[in-house]
């Protein structure tokens, strides 16, 4: 392993004026090959906070979240006015027409947007796309499966959904029932897959299916099927508890023909194909939540020094005082093991314990610090006209999807040998 990862740990709001203070330094007692405490480099915090600005005239307003919310309507407007951003261009490499910014770069960038964004059913949406679906493309696909989705995928003019789960899997993911059957110049899939994020208006899906139910997970493919396939059915969003803004559905194939030339990777590669994309999505789609905690933090220290109680700023109440300073540790933390995380796919380094620490903590860390800001706001918390609680609603998918808690710290376990 390499002892040259130092990144300095930054935050996108306040603490951008406070470089010196805030910047963690290597130290020459670092463990060689222990990314530690790691540095960013002045480029990725110019390239933070240029960002932030830039997002912040975009989404400063809010941009109907909370109406947006109530209805479960998500903003086919607003996905394009991020494209035009570059946001679904970052993690592209420019020959294929992308940014080509580095793993910590887009992840920084993914940071700022939750920062800047209060949406997290799009910026969720947004990490979906960027390391579910286009890196799943770029990693498996042929040329031609690239070129006939990755330039829609970037001007935001289609959108992929990645589908494994089922009714009887879950959490078993290599326990799937949809069938993929071999028929001349076609496989046929049966099957029905739930939960699937973008399901109901998704352009085409990565598909997981059975080509050999004899050969368990080995007997796995995977597929690009277009919407528009014969025999492929969306239906209506689920209505869920939180990240409202973006839909989630289920996707049926009923005798679907899809194409040999749709087979992604490999016949029999799919569970290869599954541990590389959720390797990505465990590491890196929670980015964002990092940056929204920060705002969260921001929010909740104003309010407890503007707010009086007994006469003095609820601030001064210890009880208050030490909720918020839970806060900044659990953001903290949470920073360093992203970075920590990013740095080690960037530099092509085992990461594995790192992708699920990252996974567990981040998601948990945000649930509870959004449930620490509803306690923080006291009755106007509960009120979402508050636009608060969301964020606790919007927290729990992340606890959920990409594996729950428990499936991350079964990794954990047994990568310590348990
Ligand atoms: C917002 C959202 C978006 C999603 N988007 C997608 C998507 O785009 N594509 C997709 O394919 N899927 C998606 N999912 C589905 C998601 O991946 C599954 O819901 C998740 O893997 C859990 O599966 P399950 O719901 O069947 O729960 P189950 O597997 O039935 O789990 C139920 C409970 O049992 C626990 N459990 C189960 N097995 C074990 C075990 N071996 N050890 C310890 N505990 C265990 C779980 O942790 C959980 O607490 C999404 C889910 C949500 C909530």
């Amino acid at each position: 392993m390499r002892g040259d990862g130092f990144i300095i740990i930054e935050g996108v709001g306040k603490a951008l004026s406070q470089s010196d203070e805030t910047r963690s330094r290597p130290s020459s007692s670092e463990p060689i090959g222990a990314p530690g405490v790691v540095v960013l480099s002045p480029r990725h915090l110019e390239l933070k906070k240029a960002f932030v600005e830039e997002a912040q005239a975009t989404f400063g307003d809010g941009h109907d979240v909370a109406r947006r919310d109530r209805e479960g309507e998500f903003s086919r407007s607003l996905w394009r006015q991020c494209a035009e951003l570059g946001i679904l261009r970052w993690a592209v490499p420019v020959e294929h027409g992308g940014r080509g910014y580095d793993v910590l770069s887009t992840t920084v960038l993914m940071e700022a947007l939750g920062y800047a964004c209060r949406d997290n059913g799009l910026t969720f949406g947004l990490g979906v796309q960027t390391w579910g679906i286009q890196k799943t493309l770029l990693q498996f696909g042929t040329p031609a499966q690239v070129r006939g989705y990755l330039p829609g995928l970037m001007r935001g003019d289609l959108l992929g959904a990645y589908a494994i789960n089922e009714e009887g899997s879950g959490s078993d993911a290599f326990g799937l029932d949809t069938t993929a059957a071999p028929e001349g110049e076609h496989f046929v899939l049966n099957g029905e897959k739930t939960y699937i994020t973008f399901a109901p208006i998704a352009d085409f899906a990565i598909v997981f299916a059975k080509t050999n139910p004899a050969a368990g997970r080995w007997g796995i493919s995977a597929f690009v099927v277009d919407a528009q396939t014969p025999g492929f059915t969306a239906h209506p969003a689920d209505s869920n508890m939180g990240l409202r803004t973006v839909p989630v559905g289920t996707l049926s194939f009923d005798g679907c023909r899809v194409p040999k030339a749709n087979l992604l990777g490999k016949v029999g590669a799919g569970a290869s194909i599954f541990n590389a994309s959720q390797s990505w999505e465990r590491s890196l789609v929670l980015a964002p939540q990092v940056g929204a905690m920060e705002r969260q933090l921001e929010q909740s220290v104003a309010l407890a020094r503007s707010r009086k109680r007994n006469g003095i700023p609820i601030g001064k109440h210890q009880a208050v005082a030490h909720r918020i300073a839970d806060m900044k540790l659990r953001l903290e933390t949470a920073r360093m093991l992203l970075y920590r995380t990013a740095w080690l796919r960037q530099t092509e380094q085992p990461h594995m314990m790192d992708a699920a620490l990252t996974k567990i903590h981040l998601s948990e860390a945000f649930a509870e610090s959004s449930r620490a800001a509803i306690a923080i706001h006291g009755g106007e918390g509960y009120t979402t006209d508050a636009q608060v609680e969301r964020d606790l609603r919007d927290a729990i998918g992340a606890t959920i999807y990409g594996g729950t808690g428990d499936i991350q710290r079964n990794i954990v376990a047994a990568l310590l040998g348990l």
